[in-house]
């Protein structure tokens, strides 16, 4: 592990909350920048970009992370925006993949930017990787993401899988009426590919040009899956997060669904998120924050950046609060937290 400033400060000790959840994951946003613009996650109209002196530098979040492992932080998951629009992406996620102490690094990218950057990343050391792809049809990719890019996802998908990333975790928001006809030959894709691909409930999450009308929950998307065999459950391994997995009979990869609606999985939520403006948020689906950037600009002690973990910690919900009506929603653009 590389060291920390001022790192002699920290006391050590895990970070565990009042539903006694040991959080050991920290999803990092490295920037709020992204070269599509999702229906389900981009605002309408312009979205304003934060200032770039407003985003954590490399250094500052190597910083946070160093303190993150101190208090037990074991994965480590790099998102956006688009990451990789990031310029030193990469060169980070090699210096995360060679702590020793962190089990895991993976990257969640939209793939636009994956076919050139494949081999770099596998090189920097990252083995797990989540492409968000939505459709495979090039004008509905169009439509969904505001960008012709399909055919460049796809090959950067399948450069993935030359080079050997495994698992390959293909994300696919399911709307009903915008892509909820290609939920099978999604999951098809798991009898040619050793691919997980992964159905997600859309979540009403800031102001994206998507709403609630469109949400298909996980129960219809699974018995629509199951007409292609039966679903053989698989056990949730200790790293694998809140898919509920299965293969269907006779496919080399895994079907998942993930259903922070119809099924939260708050009591198994091990994760904390930072923002690329450095506020470290206990919930996804909470706008309560920490702020971390001033503490750290304001030449804070390793210690004061530790007690900034215990406080998100003690800040985090037992439940999230958002309903299948949307009553309660989240303010913030999922674009800056990370999803
Ligand atoms: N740009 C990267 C990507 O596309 O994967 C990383 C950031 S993106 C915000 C992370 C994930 O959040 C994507 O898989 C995306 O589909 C998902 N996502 C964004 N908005 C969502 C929403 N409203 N409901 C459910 N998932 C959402």
């Amino acid at each position: 592990m590389e060291t920390s400033k001022k790192n002699e400060m920290i006391s050590i000790g895990e970070l565990v909350d009042r539903e006694k959840r040991h959080l050991n994951y920290l999803r990092i946003s490295i920037t709020d920048r992204c070269n599509l613009r999702c229906l389900y996650c981009a605002p309408d109209g312009r979205i304003p970009k934060l200032n770039h002196r407003e985003i954590l530098s490399l250094e500052e979040i190597m910083r946070i992370v160093n303190v993150g492992i101190h208090l037990g932080i074991r994965k480590i998951r790099i998102t956006g925006g688009e990451p990789l629009v990031r310029r030193g992406a990469i060169d980070l996620l090699g210096r995360l993949a060679r702590i020793p102490q962190l089990k895991d690094v993976s990257l969640t990218s939209n793939g636009v930017l994956l076919e050139a950057n494949a081999q770099r990343i596998f090189d920097a050391g990252i083995r797990r990787i989540n492409v968000s792809l939505d459709s495979l049809i090039r004008e509905k990719f169009a439509h969904i993401t505001g960008y012709d890019y399909f055919d460049r996802v796809w090959a950067g998908i399948m450069k993935a899988y030359e080079i050997g990333f495994a698992p390959i975790k293909i994300n696919a928001v399911a709307m009903r009426g915008i892509n909820d006809d290609e939920i099978l030959d999604l999951a098809k894709l798991t009898f040619k590919y050793p691919f997980h691909i992964r159905f997600i409930e859309y979540m009403p999450i800031g102001n994206s040009r998507s709403d609630s009308t469109n949400q298909i929950l996980t129960p219809e998307i699974q018995e629509r899956v199951a007409t292609l065999g039966e679903l053989i459950p698989l056990d949730n391994g200790q790293i694998d997060g809140p898919a509920r997995r299965y293969r269907i009979t006779g496919a080399k990869g895994e079907v998942g669904f993930i259903s922070a609606l119809s099924h939260h999985f708050c009591a198994t939520c091990n994760r904390l998120r930072l923002t690329a403006d450095g506020r470290l948020r206990p919930c996804l689906l909470s706008d309560q924050y920490i702020p971390m950037k001033e503490t750290i600009r304001g030449d804070g002690s390793d210690e004061q950046l530790a007690q900034c973990f215990r406080n998100a910690v003690k800040q985090k919900a037992a439940k999230h609060q958002l309903s299948l009506n949307g009553a309660a929603a989240v303010k913030d653009q999922m674009q800056g937290i990370g999803g």
